[in-house]
C-alpha cells in the first residue's frame, strides 16, 4: 500500500485568502499531555469577498474543544470540521469575533513541529507550517496579525514562561497557587509561523544594548541549568550583530527585549520567532573544552543570521513559501558579509564556496533540482534547502556585483522603507533595485525562475601580432526533471588578465560583451570576446571571487595553474587555482586505481603545496584551507558519472601519503610551531590551530614511523576541542594505534555533553574503513545513542550517509540498505528529519552500476513501504522519478 501521493501546491495558483486575521488572543494552559489553547481570532472578510464565502482554516492533528462566533457557541450545522480543517459554512460579512479551543499532547509530539517538550521544556516550532498543529488558523505567511499570548503553567514544572514581543503582565493565578502566568505583546503585526513560546526550568544569562536611537534592549539567553558559563560567545556574537546591521544595513532592532531559548531538541539550525528566537543548542553552547573552532564560528553566523532576520523575515516577510528564498537568500547573504567582516574575507568566501559545491552543486545537478524560487512543491519542509538558502545567498550576491556596492544600498534602503510591514515577492525585492540602479534586472531574474547550474566554458587564444586576446564562451545547463531546456543568464564573471611579471595587465579595448570594471557580463548562450592592446600572453584569472555560482571549464595547463596559485592578485581564485591542480591530478590517480595501476602523485601538485605550506607570509587559516584537498565527495561530482568511491579514496590517499612524505622536514618545522598560551576563539588563532592540525594530517598520513606516537601525544594534551578532536579523527580514520582508547577517554570525558558527545559519534561514522558500518550498527543500538534526538541522529547515521562516501557506497550495498532503515524508522516519528536523511541518496545514478542498483533497490523498498509521510514520499518519488 502506499500513502497517498499529496496534490502539488503551485505558483501559479496563488490568491490572497478571503478572509484576513487582524489580531490574535491566546491563552495557552500547559500541561504535558493536555495543554488547553484558546484563540480569540478578529476577522475581517476582504471587500473583494462574497458576504457567506466559507472560512478555511487548516488544522493539524487538532482536538477542537470548543468554537463561538462573537460570544456565542454556534450550532453544528453551521460549521465542519475535522482534525486538520475548520470551516465555518456561512460567516459574519461584519468583522467578527471566532473563539476557537483545542486540546494538544506536547508530550506525544515526536515530529517536533508545533508545540512540543523538550527535556521538559514546552516550546515551539512553527515555520512552516507547525501554527495549526496548536489552533485552527490561516496558516500561510501573507496573513499578518498582532498576537497577545497568555501563557499558563505549574510554577514548579516551568518557572519561565516567554512568549514573542514585549512582556506585560505576570503573576500568580487566583485560587491555582500551584499556577502562574505571563502575558506577552508582540506590537508588529507578524505570519503565524514567527509565533513562539517557551515555559521551563530554565536559567538565563543576560545582557543589554542600546540602539542608535537610543532604545535600551535587554537581552537574555536562556538555557538548561548548569550551562550559564556556555553562552558568553553566543551573547558576545548577538551584540556585534546588532551593531553591524545597524552600520551596514541600517536596520535597527524594535522591541524592548530579545530573547534566545536554547534547546537540544530540535529539526532545524534555529528559528527567528519574532523577539524569542528557539536555537537548537549546538549553535548557542560553547566553550573550550567543548566546542571546535568551527562551532564557534557557526555560533557567530547562526546567531547573526536569526538576529538579521528580524528585517529580512519579520518585519518584511514572504506572501507565499514559493518567496522563501527572499527572506533565507537575502539573510544568508547578510550573515555570510557579517562573517566576512568579522573574519577574513578571503577565507569566508573559500568555505562559502566550498559549502556551496558541496551541498548545492549536487542538488542542481539530481533529480531534486529546483529553481531557486520553486514553482511547484508537495511538502514545503522539503525546500529548507541548499538551493535556496545557499544559491539564494549567491544570487543576491551577483545583483551587488551588477548594481555596484552604492547601488546595493540604496536598493536595500528603498525595499525596507517600501515594504516594511508586508508579505511580499521576489518582484518587488528586485523592483527596488531596478528602481534605484536604472538597469533592467527582468533578464537577472531568471537565476530564481531556472534550476540546475550553469556550465561555462572558456576557450582562450592569444595572438601575438595583434596583441589580442579571444575568448569563446558558452553556457549551458544539462537537461534535468521538468526543465528540458535552459534559456542563457546573465553571468558576471570578474576577472583579470596576468602578466609574467605576476601583476595584472592593463589592456585597451573589450568588444563581444560588456565589461564593467573588472567584470565581463554575459547574457548569450555562445559570445567571443575578443581584447585589444594585450601585450603579451596572460595566464587567464576567470570568476574572482567566485562571482556567480557556475561550473567554469577553461583548460589550463598544470604550470599555468600552478603560477596563479602562487601569483593571482584574488585570494580565491589563488585558492581556486591549487584546488583545480590538485582536482586534476586526483583525477588522473583515479582512473589509474581504476585500472589496478600504481598511484604516482604529480611533482607539480606536491609542489605547489609545499610552497603554501612554507610561505610564511600567507594568513594561517587561508595556508589551511589551501592545503586541503578536494573531498571525496567533490571528486564524485567532478567525474559524474560511473563513480567508484572505493577508487576515488584510494586516489585521496595516494597523493596525502605522497604530500606527507615528500614535505616531512616541512611538517614536522610546523608541528613544532603550534603555539601554546591561554585559549582564544578568534578567527587569527583559529586560523594558526587549523594551519598546525592541516599539517598534522599529512604527517599521519605519511606513514612516519613516530606519527601514532605524535598525534596520541596531541590528543592527550590538547587543550581545547578543536585540537583534541584533530587527533582522535586520524586516529580514528587512520586506524592508528591508540585509537580504540583514544574513543574511550573521549567518551569518559564528555559523557554529560551531548554537544561533545555528538562529535564522537560523529568521528566513528565518518572513518573510512571497512569496519565502520559495523560500528555504526553497534553505535545505534548504543545507550547514548538516542534515536528521537535529531542532533544525535544526524551526527550517527546522517553523517555516514553524507560524510563517508566509500562505506555509505559501499559496493555489496549495505551502507544503502542501513541507511533506508533508519529511514524507515523515523518517519514514523519525525518526518522532516527523515525526509532530509533521505536526500542523501540524491546522486545515486552517478554511482556504476553494481552500485547504482543497490542504491535504486533501497529507494525501492523505501517507496513501497506502507504509510510514509508526506516528507518522505516526495523525496523518494522525486528521486526515483
Ligand atoms: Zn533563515
Amino acid at each position: 500500500m502506499r500513502s497517498d501521493t499529496a496534490p502539488a501546491i503551485r505558483l501559479e495558483d496563488y490568491s490572497p485568502a478571503p478572509y484576513t486575521i487582524k489580531a490574535v488572543a491566546l491563552d495557552m494552559q500547559l500541561a504535558p499531555k493536555a495543554t488547553q489553547v484558546h484563540a480569540r481570532l478578529t476577522i475581517r472578510r476582504l471587500t473583494d469577498t462574497l458576504p457567506g464565502t466559507p472560512l478555511v482554516l487548516d488544522g493539524g492533528g487538532l482536538e477542537l474543544t470548543s468554537l463561538s462566533v462573537n460570544g456565542a457557541a454556534i450550532p453544528v450545522e453551521s460549521y465542519t470540521v475535522t482534525p486538520d480543517k475548520l470551516e465555518l459554512l456561512s460567516p459574519p460579512s461584519e468583522p467578527f469575533e471566532l473563539e476557537i479551543g483545542t486540546r494538544i499532547d506536547p508530550d506525544a509530539n515526536t515530529q517536533l513541529e508545533g508545540l512540543y517538550r523538550s527535556s521538559g521544556t514546552y516550546c515551539t516550532q512553527c515555520e512552516a507550517e507547525g501554527f495549526r498543529r496548536i489552533t485552527y488558523f490561516l496558516d500561510r505567511p501573507d496573513v499578518l496579525a498582532v498576537y497577545t499570548t497568555r501563557i499558563e503553567a505549574r510554577k514548579s514544572e516551568a518557572p519561565i514562561l516567554l512568549g514573542n514581543g514585549n512582556p506585560v503582565e505576570s503573576g500568580p493565578v487566583p485560587d491555582k497557587p500551584e499556577r502562574h502566568f505571563a502575558i506577552w505583546h508582540d506590537p508588529h503585526p507578524k505570519p503565524s509561523y514567527l509565533f513562539a513560546m517557551v515555559a521551563g526550568d530554565l536559567a538565563h544569562v543576560a545582557d543589554s544594548f542600546t540602539t542608535r536611537s537610543g532604545r535600551n534592549v535587554d537581552l537574555k539567553i536562556y538555557v538548561e541549568h548548569g550551562r550559564e558559563d556556555k553562552c558568553d560567545w553566543a551573547m558576545d556574537s548577538l551584540k556585534r550583530s546588532m551593531r553591524w546591521d545597524e552600520e551596514v544595513f541600517g536596520c535597527e532592532y524594535d522591541l524592548d527585549v530579545f530573547n534566545i531559548v536554547a534547546v537540544s531538541d530540535f529539526n532545524m539550525g534555529a528559528m527567528e520567532n519574532k523577539g524569542l528566537n528557539i536555537f537548537n543548542d549546538k549553535y548557542v553552547l560553547a566553550d573550550q573544552d567543548t566546542a571546535t573552532d568551527q562551532d564557534y564560528a557557526n555560533i557567530e553566523a547562526v546567531i547573526a543570521h536569526e538576529y538579521f532576520h528580524n528585517w529580512t523575515g519579520n518585519r518584511i516577510t514572504c506572501r507565499d513559501w514559493f518567496q522563501l528564498c527572499l527572506k533565507e537568500g537575502l539573510t544568508v547573504f547578510r550573515d555570510q558579509e557579517f562573517s566576512s567582516d568579522m573574519r577574513s574575507r578571503a577565507v569566508k568566501r573559500i568555505s562559502d564556496v566550498r559549502l556551496l559545491k558541496s551541498h548545492q552543486f549536487p542538488e542542481d545537478a539530481g533529480p531534486l533540482a529546483h529553481p531557486v524560487r520553486p514553482r511547484k512543491y508537495t511538502e514545503i519542509n522539503n525546500f529548507y534547502t541548499a538551493t535556496v538558502y545557499e544559491k539564494g545567498a549567491e544570487v543576491v550576491r551577483m545583483l551587488k556585483t551588477l548594481v555596484g556596492a552604492e547601488g546595493f544600498k540604496a536598493g536595500t534602503d528603498l525595499y525596507f522603507q517600501r515594504h516594511d510591514g508586508e508579505a511580499t515577492t521576489i518582484e518587488a525585492f528586485l523592483a527596488s533595485f531596478a528602481e534605484v540602479s536604472g538597469q533592467d534586472l527582468s533578464h537577472f531574474a531568471l537565476w530564481y525562475e531556472q534550476a540546475g547550474t550553469p556550465l561555462v566554458e572558456v576557450e582562450s587564444s592569444y595572438d601575438a601580432t595583434a596583441q589580442s586576446l579571444t575568448l569563446k564562451i558558452s553556457q549551458e545547463i544539462a537537461p534535468l526533471p521538468g526543465q528540458a531546456d535552459s534559456k542563457p543568464a546573465v553571468i558576471p564573471i570578474r576577472f583579470g588578465l596576468i602578466g609574467s611579471d605576476g601583476a595584472d595587465m592593463a589592456f585597451e579595448n573589450v568588444e563581444g560583451a560588456e565589461v564593467r570594471q573588472d567584470c565581463l557580463i554575459l547574457s548569450q548562450r555562445r559570445q567571443t570576446v575578443r581584447f585589444s592592446g594585450v601585450s603579451e600572453r596572460p595566464a587567464l584569472s576567470l570568476l574572482r571571487g567566485f562571482s556567480a555560482p557556475v561550473k567554469l571549464h577553461a583548460p589550463e595547463k598544470d604550470q599555468d595553474l600552478a603560477f596563479r596559485a602562487a601569483h593571482d592578485s584574488d585570494p580565491f581564485n589563488r585558492w581556486q587555482a591549487s584546488q583545480t591542480l590538485a582536482t586534476q591530478s586526483l583525477l588522473r590517480l583515479v582512473r589509474a586505481a581504476e585500472a589496478g595501476e600504481e598511484l604516482v602523485a604529480d611533482s607539480v601538485v606536491l609542489d605547489v603545496f609545499g610552497s603554501i605550506l612554507s610561505d610564511g607570509s600567507l594568513d594561517p587559516a587561508f595556508r589551511a584551507l589551501s592545503l586541503q584537498l578536494p573531498g571525496e565527495a567533490d571528486l564524485a561530482r567532478e567525474i559524474g558519472k560511473n563513480v567508484d568511491p572505493t577508487a576515488v579514496l584510494k586516489a585521496r590517499d595516494a597523493l596525502r601519503a605522497a604530500l606527507g612524505s615528500t614535505h616531512m622536514d616541512l611538517l614536522r618545522a610546523a608541528l613544532s610551531q603550534r603555539e601554546s598560551g591561554p585559549f582564544d576563539p578568534g578567527a587569527e588563532a583559529a586560523g594558526k590551530r587549523a594551519l598546525a592540525n592541516q599539517a598534522l594530517a599529512y604527517f599521519a598520513a605519511s606513514g612516519a614511523s613516530d606519527a601514532a606516537l605524535i598525534v596520541n601525544d596531541l590528543f592527550d594534551r590538547a587543550d581545547n576541542m578543536t585540537d583534541r578532536l584533530a587527533a582522535l579523527t586520524l586516529l580514528v580514520h587512520g586506524d592508528l594505534p591508540g585509537a580504540q582508547a583514544a574513543l574511550e577517554a573521549f567518551r569518559n570525558r564528555h559523557e554529560t555533553s551531548s554537544l561533545a558527545l555528538d562529535k564522537w559519534f560523529m568521528v566513528q561514522a565518518t572513518a573510512p574503513l571497512s569496519s565502520t558500518l559495523k560500528t555504526v550498527r553497534d553505535l545505534a543500538g548504543h545507550r547514548l545513542f538516542d534515536e528521537n534526538n535529531p542532533n544525535r541522529v544526524r551526527s550517527l547515521v546522517h553523517a555516514f550517509a553524507t560524510g563517508n562516501p566509500s562505506q555509505f557506497g559501499r559496493p555489496d550495498g549495505a551502507g544503502f540498505s542501513f541507511v533506508a532503515d533508519h529511514v524507515l524508522a523515523l518517519d514514523a516519528r519525525n518526518p522532516q528529519v527523515a525526509a532530509r536523511l533521505l536526500t542523501c541518496f540524491r546522486s545515486w545514478r552517478a554511482y556504476e552500476a553494481q552500485r547504482s542498483s543497490h542504491a535504486e533497490a533501497a529507494l525501492q523498498r523505501i517507496s513501497e513501504a506502507e504509510n510514509l509521510s508526506r516528507d518522505s514520499r516526495d523525496i523518494v518519488d522525486r528521486c526515483l522519478q
